[in-house]
């Protein structure tokens, strides 16, 4: 299983060198023409890379809806925890608000997007984000009609109105089991259906990287660059400096013996691309290297896998400032509220399984009406992206765990402290 998904990482890379390179020498070599333009990059490029972009659509409402009931049945299932568990989402929203703001700060600093011009590509029309103030957009999240909100793709209600369903139906227990478990049967049909659109992303990215570089050439290369760098930035930021901060802050323990005694899971995390696959390594690392109790790890732990995302929050905010500079779009501080709004809830829609950040970041385009079309771009380049951000997401797991138990007297900070005797 494990082969599978990493060959996939391979075969979608191998796609995108020989996307970009097509795309290139019909750029470069390639004279212009009917063949050429209307044939090749507007008809079979064109089809395949949107209808490939639909499909990702297709999975937008059902899956996150799905996945925020599911989570949020976990979240109601706090009073098991009780302060323990308030205090554990509490600062599993604030490390990823902080996220986003981190990595839109810094886009806004390193401006990827900048340079490139993405509504040049024909078809790709630029949708200009409707202009709302804070006040709306505050009492747009209540929805007026739940079902209109799912049938018109708003984000921001529907997050709302799943949010409450599943807490409510935690709270039932065994009196909703049918209508939890239709969810949950549900959310595992939708992740099964995502695992077979990115089956297709290959070809996908193979025609809508084409696309891209028959259209602008060597314009596409740095732009590119600079937003993998930007990402990588903000999660270096936030990995190293703010969990890190937070961590010295909160419990006075080493940020340094943590990240030593933590790598291995980061790295099982990077080389998997999956939270979920690192809940148990993670779980038993804290405990046996950190002395956390398991009574607080084997909570919180599963609990941030589903919920807390700050790494794809990271990717998410980056990839808006890039979309909107690419589509020359101007974003108001009232959009950057509502994208920070939603990349927060966002995280709580995303599976711990790889690339669903990418389908989750379209509702965040949406919410600030960004087109979609950015995200063929980024798509090609996300595997490695992915695999970063998801070493950071169960980095933020693993320090939110270890404070929250710190101040409940879970941590036996002599464990803490002694040398890792496999870090040498
Ligand atoms: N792969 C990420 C995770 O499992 C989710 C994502 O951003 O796609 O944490």
């Amino acid at each position: 299983m494990k082969k599978k998904k990493k060959n996939l990482t391979t075969v979608i890379f191998i796609a995108l060198l020989c996307g970009a390179f097509t795309g290139l020498v019909l750029n470069l070599w390639v004279p212009e023409g009917y063949f050429r333009d209307t044939v090749i990059v507007n008809g079979i490029f064109y089809v395949i890379g949107q209808g490939f972009i639909r499909l990702m659509q297709m999975l937008v409402v059902p899956l996150v809806f799905c996945s925020l009931v599911c989570g949020s049945m976990a979240i109601g299932d706090t009073k098991r925890l009780g302060r323990v568990g308030v205090k554990t989402i509490g600062f599993y929203l604030l490390t990823t608000a902080v996220a986003i703001s981190v990595a839109i700060f810094l886009a806004g600093l390193i401006n990827p997007g900048l340079g490139l011009d993405l509504g040049k590509i024909q078809g790709t029309e630029t949708v200009i984000a409707e202009k709302t103030s804070i006040v709306d957009t505050i009492l747009n999240i209540i929805p007026t009609n739940p079902l209109g909100a799912l049938a018109e793709g708003e984000m921001l209600p529907i997050i709302l109105f799943a949010l409450i369903l599943g807490v409510i139906l935690a709270h039932r227990g065994e009196k909703a089991d049918t209508v939890s478990s239709f969810f949950s049967q549900f959310n595992d049909i939708m992740m099964d259906m995502t695992m077979g659109v990115m089956k297709l992303a290959p070809v996908g990215v193979f025609c809508l990287i084409a696309r891209t570089f028959a259209g602008l050439g060597l314009d596409a290369f740095v732009p590119l660059l600079k937003y993998m760098f930007a990402v990588f930035l903000a999660l270096a930021v936030q990995g190293l400096v703010v969990y890190q901060v937070l961590l010295k802050l909160f419990t006075g323990l080493s940020p340094v013996k943590f990240l030593k005694k933590f790598a291995p899971v980061m790295a099982f995390a990077f080389s998997t691309a999956t939270s979920n696959a690192t809940i148990p390594l993670s779980i038993d690392t804290l405990h046996k290297k950190m002395g956390v109790s398991k009574k607080i790890s084997s909570f919180t732990i599963p609990l941030g896998a589903t919920i807390n995302m700050d790494g794809t929050a990271i990717m998410q905010g980056v990839a808006v400032v890039f979309a909107a500079q690419a589509f020359h779009i101007h974003l108001s501080a009232a959009d950057f509220l509502t994208v920070i709004a939603t990349a927060t809830l966002a995280s709580i829609g995303t599976a711990g399984v790889p690339s669903v950040g990418l389908i989750t970041l379209s509702m965040v385009f949406n919410s600030v009406g960004l087109p979609v079309e950015a995200i063929g771009l980024i798509m090609g380049i996300d595997r490695i992206l992915d695999m970063t951000r998801t070493a950071v997401n169960i980095t933020g797991d693993a320090v939110c765990t270890t404070i929250v138990a710190k101040q409940d007297n879970a941590v036996n900070v002599e464990i803490f402290n002694r040398k890792d005797p496999l870090a040498g």
